[in-house]
């Protein structure tokens, strides 16, 4: 059976909680590949409006196993407060894997974290201080505690000693704090592994076995394609790669198995954090789009820090969208623009006073500017419509060119942050209405 891949196009929060959810009904199996309980994916369901972090998006299925893959960064704490918040909130008790592979995040990733944004001042990156960065710092290193290494104690110990040698000049030297000793940080990890213990196990080989009897398994990205190391924009990325291509290895699938790629797409773009956001804007505008945006506003759902806020940027879409290997998109948010006279879409940048449509690398980033185009608004609520021959011309429109300038099929328009609100459109559709 293919392997479907939800994965963001531009740079996080464009909806993947909402279209996984959506999606997750039609599946056996959800799982996250990479990042952590960084992750703020909203879901609004018959059980209330959830902000899930660590836990996949297809826990609101009793008949879903939900399985945390390799890639991720197990914040065992977190994960243990989250299922029992879900449960707490009359959600039935979701089936959860969690991969024996996946490395923990210890209690002094987040410290460095916080310590290395304080060190860093005003050049800091905007971290949400999970300890991502750290975390996986060391899993490069070779520094890291995998899963499997919180059953075998003396093993651990010798691994977080090792780890701590080094940590322990950094934290004295660099950041002026008291060094941490083996026994501040092992009985907690043990305690961990005994608490985690029932949802411990290769998925590895069960995702293989469950895929050679024709399971459905969708694979749920976290953040979006512009914030991956290697073709986002360095050095203002996350710290694993959110790409469907990395699910392989973050979930531990065969490559060729992922044949369906759902890139969701914002129809505005909103960013988290530092970095070059082309076609941002500021001011009351921004103030009246960042209210407007999301289910409540736009505001971080891990952080609650205020989303920087702009227009559709079809250079950095498309861009995303080809990085992810997009087959189809899911249109997000497109009910948030309905009070606009006039829509700006980004359908260049100029750089150095040249023009151009394909997304540059970091330097030359900086300096582009915004060329935009205008579509006419449709100046109306869309968030009851679901089906596309109801969306007012202009919306079909605005979407339409959006479709045209990253030249991937629309198949869903996302009208609205509950789960219901959404307009699937047969391909057939959409062109017919193009003619
Ligand atoms: P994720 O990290 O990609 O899952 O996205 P977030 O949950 O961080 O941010 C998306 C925001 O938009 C949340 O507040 C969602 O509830 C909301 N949302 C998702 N889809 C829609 C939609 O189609 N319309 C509206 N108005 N809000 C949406
Ligand atoms: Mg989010």
């Amino acid at each position: 059976m293919p392997v479907t891949a939800v994965v963001g196009a531009n740079w996080g929060d464009e909806g993947k909680g909402k279209i996984t959810d959506y999606l997750a009904v039609e599946s056996d199996f959800v799982v996250r590949f990479q990042g952590g309980a960084n992750a703020g994916h909203t879901i609004i369901n018959d059980f209330g409006k959830f902000a899930l972090h660590l836990l996949p998006s297809g826990v609101f299925y009793p008949n879903v196993i939900n399985v945390l893959g390799p890639g991720v960064a197990l914040n065992v704490c977190g994960f243990l407060k989250e299922l029992d918040e879900l449960i707490a909130r009359g959600v039935p008790e979701p089936a959860l894997m969690i991969s024996d592979r996946a490395q923990v995040v210890l209690p002094y990733h987040e410290l460095f974290d916080e310590y290395e944004e304080g060190r860093l001042g005003e050049s800091k990156f905007g971290s949400t201080r999970s300890g991502i960065a750290p975390f996986y710092a060391d899993k490069y290193l070779k520094l890291g505690v995998q899963v499997a290494d919180l059953y075998y104690e003396k093993r651990l110990r010798e691994r977080i000693e090792m780890s701590l040698a080094a940590k322990n000049v950094l934290l004295k030297d660099l950041y002026g704090r008291q060094p941490i000793a083996v026994d501040d940080v092992l009985p907690d990890l043990l305690e961990q592994g005994r608490r985690i213990k029932p949802f411990v196990c290769d998925t590895v080989t069960l995702l293989h076995k469950a895929q050679a009897r024709g399971k459905r398994i969708l694979v749920e990205g976290q953040l979006g394609a512009l914030r991956d190391p290697d073709h986002g924009i360095y050095p203002y990325p996350t710290s694993s790669s959110p790409l469907a291509g990395f699910a392989t290895v973050g979930a531990g699938i065969p490559p060729y198995a992922i044949t369906r790629i759902v890139a969701v797409v914002k129809a505005y773009s909103t960013c988290v954090g530092a970095g070059p956001f082309v076609t941002e804007i500021l001011g009351e505008e921004a103030a009246e789009l960042r209210d407007r945006g999301g289910d409540a506003g736009e505001y971080g759902a891990t952080t609650g820090r205020p989303r920087r806020v702009g227009w559709f940027d079809a250079v950095a879409t498309r861009y995303g969208c080809r990085v992810q290997g997009a087959t189809e998109i899911a249109l997000s948010l497109l009910d948030v623009l309905g009070y606009l006279e006039e829509i700006p879409i980004c359908i260049a940048y100029e750089i150095d006073g040249k023009r151009t449509e394909e997304f540059p690398v970091s330097p030359r980033l900086e300096h582009a500017a915004p060329v935009f185009e205008a579509m006419p608004g449709w100046k109306c609520d869309i968030s009851d419509v679901r089906q596309f021959e109801d969306l007012p011309e202009k919306a079909r429109a605005y979407m339409q060119r959006i479709e045209q300038l990253v030249s991937v099929p629309v198949r869903w328009v996302s009208v609205g942050p509950r789960r219901q609100a959404i307009i699937e459109l047969s391909m057939f559709a959409s062109q017919s209405s193009n003619k």
